[in-house]
């Protein structure tokens, strides 16, 4: 005969929650004060929403947890004067007024606007700053963006006439006299042509060592592949500092004050390089993994002659599907895609190509896609930023007609 052992009541949450449910509709809300009697000796339950719930700082538009158990709840931030009742998707602005630290994040702002790679670049130093209780300022030449939706507390304009002139010498040393001037815990650069350029003219300004691409960021540790790729070189994140472009994603709904600071003193005594200036590559000759502004056919285009044309009009390189790479009309090395070259162009102008995924793959890192295609379900329109549902061989020389009118080609 087996021996009979007196057990535990079994508990029933759910009788647990319906002594604890406030209000039903529309919303069920949880008084968590009231205690609930078990109905048994067992271990109390854990209520991971219930703690969730406390701990939520502010849930419009991106929720913020504050796991401390400090939470102040929406009614308790900062409101910014001046300002009506914030829509509901607008983000919240953050003032930091008197913050423990400054870091520079200086933009490059290649061909008169602000990069992917520039956002990327801003996201980091918020990054920092957020783990420091510091504060980002933006050192960028004069532009009108709105830093602050990409997360500058402050910006620090360089004169507007050194983006278009070429003069890295007299930048690196107006961001050496803004360093002596505010002392930055942080100073960080895009690994890009001209900020990579910059980052190590400012480290032998600073007599400083530059920690350069940058791929893994967080607060305590900043590291980068090294040795072709076999091993990995990091440490804690130093003063000077280069992002790898994609190392780290640009911020979302965020709203910063971006509160102007006195532009720097000019530093007298630069020794300027002597008539640089930049000159015009022909945009055929550039390989199509580097080329910044691509112009692409498929099947769908006949007007060889056209298109070639509207490349030289709007200074675009040329590219093509593998359809008509195979057909001759353009040269292997033009073909786009995973059995071509895989492209990161700032703008990828597309005519009659259907968007196979083999293409699609060649395309993954353009920021900008423009398709032209007669139909409004091929995937590529899918993929589109802007999509024109038209005939290619009529797109083409009316762009041309424009860029002509405007001054371009
Ligand atoms: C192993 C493998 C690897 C491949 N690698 C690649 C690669 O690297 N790159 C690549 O591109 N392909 C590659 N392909 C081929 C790919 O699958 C497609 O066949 C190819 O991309 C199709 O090219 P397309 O879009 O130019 O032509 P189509 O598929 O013929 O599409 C033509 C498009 O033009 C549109 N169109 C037609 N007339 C007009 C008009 N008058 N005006 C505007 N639009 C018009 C049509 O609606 C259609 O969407 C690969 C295939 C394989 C099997």
């Amino acid at each position: 005969m087996s021996e009979q052992h007196p057990t535990a009541r079994r508990r029933d949450p759910r009788a647990e929650r319906a002594a604890r449910t406030v209000r039903v509709e529309p919303r069920r809300r949880l008084v968590l004060s009231v205690d609930v009697v078990p109905q048994t000796g067992g271990r109390p339950r854990r209520d991971p929403r219930a703690r969730r719930a406390e701990a939520i700082v502010q849930s419009v538009p991106r929720l913020r947890l504050d796991w401390t158990g400090k939470a102040v709840g929406a009614s308790a931030l900062p409101t910014v004067e001046g300002r009506g009742p914030r829509a509901a998707s607008e983000p919240v602005l953050r003032v930091i007024d008197d913050p423990a630290c400054l870091l520079f994040a200086v933009l490059d702002r290649p061909d008169g606007a602000l990069s992917g790679h520039d956002r990327q670049v801003l996201a980091a130093a918020r990054l920092l700053a957020d783990a420091a209780g510091g504060a980002v300022v933006a050192v960028v030449p004069d532009g009108g963006e709105d830093l602050g939706a990409l997360g500058a507390d402050r910006v620090l304009p360089l004169p507007a006439a050194w983006a278009d002139e070429y003069a890295p010498e007299r930048r690196a040393a107006a961001v050496a006299a803004a360093i002596a001037r505010w002392s930055p815990r942080h100073i960080l650069f895009a690994e890009s042509q001209d900020g990579g350029d910059l980052a190590r003219r400012v480290a032998v300004a600073c007599g400083e060592r530059l920690f350069a691409g940058v791929e893994s960021l967080s607060s305590a540790r900043a590291a980068r592949r090294a040795g072709g790729g076999a091993t990995e070189l990091g440490c804690a994140p130093p003063r000077l500092l280069s992002i790898a472009a994609d190392a780290v994603a640009p911020l979302g709904a965020v709203r910063h004050e971006a509160r102007r600071l006195d532009p720097p003193p000019e530093p007298d005594g630069v020794p300027a390089l002597q008539g640089a200036r930049r000159l015009p590559v022909d945009p055929d000759g550039v390989g199509l993994g580097e080329a910044d502004f691509i112009v692409s056919a498929g099947n769908g285009v006949t007007d060889w002659d056209a298109f070639a044309a509207l490349g030289r009009a709007l200074g675009a390189t040329r590219a093509g599907s593998r359809v008509v790479c195979d057909a001759g009309h353009l040269p292997r090395d033009r073909q786009v895609g995973a059995s071509g070259t895989v492209v990161s162009a700032r703008c990828y102008l597309a005519f009659g190509i259907a968007g196979a995924p083999q293409h699609l793959q060649g395309i993954g890192g353009v920021e900008r896609v423009i398709a032209v295609n007669t139909d409004l379900h091929a995937a590529m329109i899918k993929r589109a930023d802007l999509a024109i549902i038209a005939d290619a061989q009529a797109v083409m020389p009316a762009l041309v007609r424009l860029a002509r009118e405007r001054g371009h080609g």
